[in-house]
């Protein structure tokens, strides 16, 4: 059977694996190994020219790897996929392998924190300069483009703030200007947005989030064209960041994928509802997703993504010490970084992911500082919508907050 002709559900459980290739075994062998014996040779002399695909040590790859990366590029629709050990092993990885000293990229104002660090304080250092603009307004790209301009990197929802770029249109100059365009796809996920479909050359990931879906692992992805894969695996990843997953990693990746699409149904489903109800609360100044009928980028949210997603921005009324109250006065949705887990978390950008932004830089970047980021998890919605409730009567009514909500209580 050939795959595109399989729906995504189907793919997520069985693209790039064949239980008959190995003694029937339904879920793939973890590979600990990390080095692969030649029988001469010259057949491993083939094997470091590229003659044969004999595997030669472990930081270029290992069988059960391989089998996740057909995975992730079969859902990605790209050629080729390479899996890290983290996200900004990813993103690392690709972008050392694209750009040198003089070079140029041009980035959207809103970049999750560690992206921006590695810009910021990361490639400057090495002569790569990196120049800002509000990529939601692709009209004036064309005039930040110059002669060095070599990648052009958003995210798309954009953390924290929930910014949409038209991927299609950037896409679209990118190629008129022969410069490569890479979209970080972690809010999304390939089931509900495909950029290399639209026009993106480059997609990465953060697998830590959706993907592996269980906050048990730390991953990353590059998906893209067989030829940029294979620089960007035997360069960027074997020699400059080394960022190689553990086997035992992939395994749990593996996992987590097969139930990608029944996660994030339910996922965008507990948002929607979640973001309804912030819109009605009298305490909340602003609220951004994707799927409300007021969200100012509502038409390209339907344009490119099959779903609205399950991250939320919201900004309470008040101020940052309300807004931390409120956060401090949750039971059930916990403290914490990162997204995509069963589990609900929420936390404060401009305290937390975003802390290595100047006062200036967060304005800047529109991180306002009562903006707060949710990441809306697999619990009953009920009990996700009454923590918040109580959370927010406590602090703006003075409420006593509702302790039952506590698993621990
Ligand atoms: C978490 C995250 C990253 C970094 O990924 P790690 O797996 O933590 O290294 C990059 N981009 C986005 C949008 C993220 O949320």
């Amino acid at each position: 059977m050939k795959n595109k002709h399989l729906h995504f559900a189907t793919r997520t459980i069985h693209a790039g694996y064949d239980p008959h290739q190995n003694h029937g075994a339904l879920t793939p062998p973890i590979h600990t190994s990390s080095t692969f014996a030649f029988n001469t040779v010259e057949q491993g002399g083939d094997a470091f020219a590229g003659e044969n695909d004999h595997y030669i040590y472990s930081r270029l790859g290992t069988p059960s790897q391989q089998q996740l990366e057909q995975r992730l590029a079969d859902l990605e629709g790209s050629e080729a996929a390479l899996v890290t050990a983290s996200g900004m092993g990813a993103i690392t990885s690709a972008i050392w392998s694209l750009v040198q000293a003089g070079d140029e990229i041009i980035a959207d104002k809103s970049l999750y924190g560690c992206t921006f660090s590695f810009f910021e304080h990361g490639l400057k250092k090495f002569g790569v300069t990196v120049n800002y603009m509000d990529l939601s307004k692709p009209q004036f790209l064309t005039e930040h483009i110059t002669k060095r301009t070599k990648l052009v990197y958003t995210e798309s929802p954009s953390n924290p703030n929930m910014r949409l770029v038209d991927i299609a249109a950037v896409a679209d100059i990118t190629r008129q200007h022969g410069i490569k365009f890479m979209v970080d796809n972690t809010f999304c996920t390939p089931y509900l947005q495909n950029p290399i479909s639209l026009g993106a050359h480059i997609v990465v990931h953060s697998a830590t989030k959706y993907l592996g879906g269980h906050g048990d692992l730390i991953a990353g992805v590059v998906a893209g064209s067989a030829e940029d894969l294979l620089h960007i695996r035997q360069f960027g990843l074997k020699d400059m960041t080394g960022a190689v997953i553990s086997g035992h990693d992939v395994a749990l990746l593996m996992r987590g994928l097969k139930t990608l699409h029944v996660r994030m149904d339910r996922h965008c489903e507990n948002a929607q509802k979640v973001a309804e109800y912030l819109n009605e609360s009298p305490y909340i100044k602003q609220v951004d997703y994707p799927g409300l009928n007021g969200f100012s980028q509502a038409e390209l949210a339907k344009k490119q993504m099959r779903q609205p997603g399950g991250m939320l921005a919201f900004e309470l009324q008040g101020d940052r010490a309300q807004a931390a109250a409120f956060v401090n006065q949750l039971q059930l949705i916990l403290c914490a970084v990162s997204l995509g887990d069963t589990e609900s978390l929420i936390q404060h950008p401009a305290s937390m992911t975003h802390s290595t932004y100047t006062e200036e830089e967060l304005i800047a970047h529109l991180i306002s500082p009562t903006l707060l980021r949710l990441s809306v998890g697999l619990e009953h919605i009920d009990d996700i919508i009454a923590d918040i409730d109580q959370a927010l009567e406590s602090v703006f009514n003075g409420g006593s907050g509702n302790k039952e909500l506590s698993v621990f209580a």
